[in-house]
């Protein structure tokens, strides 16, 4: 049951911090190996990357920087030592769902290939033009608030496969320009994120040379967000960073449907364990991870439920029903979330914009609220020191989601200039 003040105060569109009350996990249906299994196939298929993506070479290795944001936290007044992880800069996607798309799709490219006789040693012959058309006679199918449909449809389109995305009338314009550009079908539909997910399931349910990426269910979508854990864990050790209970690792996620920042900080938890804390950042009009998580997960709720509409400027963001796949899995793994308003997106959209010359989307500024919660407000000091953590002793790091292929008019439009 949902307490009545936390009601109250969502409905309100108050931005605020809720605290996981870490159930002992229930429905944890998700296979830590394939972690592992994600983690090999990226590798291997590196070769293939590098084919089609120049600036990844020679290893292939689809991954952001880990940059450093001094200049962002002296702006906001925060302590302790902040980093930006920039999945703004993601090859090709531009986007951290180049995590968990990318994966999917290279999965099934795999399958598809070792189907038709091969025999799985060298993923660079997959480039082949004689591969690519064989490719092209099947159909990758997605349902997209746009970044996920732009890194299904980009990696598709570059192995030769054919993609269709399924997309809310209002997702943003220039996100369905890029596709189509890229040789990619749109599909709007009139409902929200989660009709055109619902579409594109049962559009593929009925061709058999179709596979459908489910943003809502995907584990295979799960398991590559969830690499991004050890990827951290060497950047961090290249930094010469410690991560342990002394000094502790405060990651800070922009939130959706769950599964890119669940898939995250699952990855995240089975190396780190108790020394890393992840909180996630959902718009005020959009907490579906938090309404379904402070309301238990024995049945679906949505912010329409409580009355809330599900608009936001972080269209990114805009999901009114979560992942229970990924709800599941960070029961007993997240530390919590917070809300933020689209006033405050902006305002951090500017800032980074000026202290350290990163384009950023309005969905990826999100987490940026987090070191302030855990430091300035009653319920983060608390829990600070209930667990003891010394914000000042830990490393933040600021998980900058998308941005990276916004054209410039669209970014001067946000920068109100
Ligand atoms: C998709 C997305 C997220 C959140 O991922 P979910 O899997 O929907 O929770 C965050 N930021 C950006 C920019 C995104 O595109």
């Amino acid at each position: 049951m949902l307490p009545s003040e936390l009601l109250i105060r969502l409905q309100a569109h108050e931005p605020l911090l809720w605290i996981n009350p870490q159930i002992r996990c229930q429905r944890d249906s998700f296979d830590p190996t394939a972690v592992d299994e994600a983690d090999r196939l990226l590798r291997r298929a590196g070769p293939l990357m590098a084919r089609g993506i120049p600036e990844i070479r020679p290893e292939g290795l689809v991954e952001s920087p880990l940059l450093e944001a001094d200049a962002l936290r002296d702006a906001l007044a925060g302590s302790g030592r902040w980093l930006l992880k920039a999945d703004h800069q993601m090859p090709l996607a531009g986007s951290v769902k180049a995590r968990g798309g990318f994966h999917e799709v290279l999965e099934f490219a795999e399958r598809v290939a070792t189907g038709l006789g091969w025999a799985g040693d060298d993923f660079a012959e997959l480039g082949d033009q004689p591969w690519r058309d064989r490719f092209a006679e099947y159909r990758l199918v997605v349902g997209s608030t746009g970044n996920l449909g732009i890194s299904i449809g980009l990696i598709s389109r570059m192995l030769g496969f054919r993609a269709q995305v399924h997309m809310s009338r209002e997702a943003s314009e220039w996100k369905k320009q890029l596709l189509r550009d890229k040789g990619v079908e749109v599909v709007e539909h009139d409902g929200d994120y989660a009709c055109a997910v619902k579409a594109g399931r049962e559009l593929a349910r009925a061709d058999s040379q179709a596979h459908f990426v489910d943003d809502e269910r995907s584990s295979s979508l799960f398991s590559g967000y969830a690499v991004a854990g050890r990827r951290l864990a060497a950047q961090l050790a290249e930094k010469q960073i410690d991560v342990s209970a002394e000094n502790p690792l405060l990651v800070y996620l922009p939130c959706g449907v769950g599964g890119a920042p669940g898939g995250i900080a699952y990855g995240l938890k089975s190396i780190f364990g108790e020394a890393v804390h992840c909180w996630f950042a959902e718009p005020v009009d959009c907490p579906s991870v938090l309404l379904q998580m402070a309301a238990g997960l024995q049945q679906a709720i949505s912010v329409y439920d409580i009355g809330l509409e599900n608009h936001t400027l972080a269209d990114g963001l805009a999901v009114a029903q979560a992942s229970m796949l990924s709800c599941g899995c960070m029961q007993d793994r997240l530390a919590g979330i917070f809300t933020v308003s689209d006033e405050a997106l902006s305002e951090y959209l500017r800032l980074v914009w000026t202290v350290l010359a990163e384009k950023l989307e309005p969905s990826a500024t999100a987490g940026f609220a987090g070191p302030g919660w855990l430091a300035d407000s009653a319920p983060g000091r608390q829990w600070c020191e209930h667990h003891g953590v010394d914000v000042s002793r830990a490393t933040h790091v600021i998980w900058s989601t998308g941005g990276g292929l916004v054209p410039e008019a669209v970014f001067r439009e946000w920068l109100g200039a």
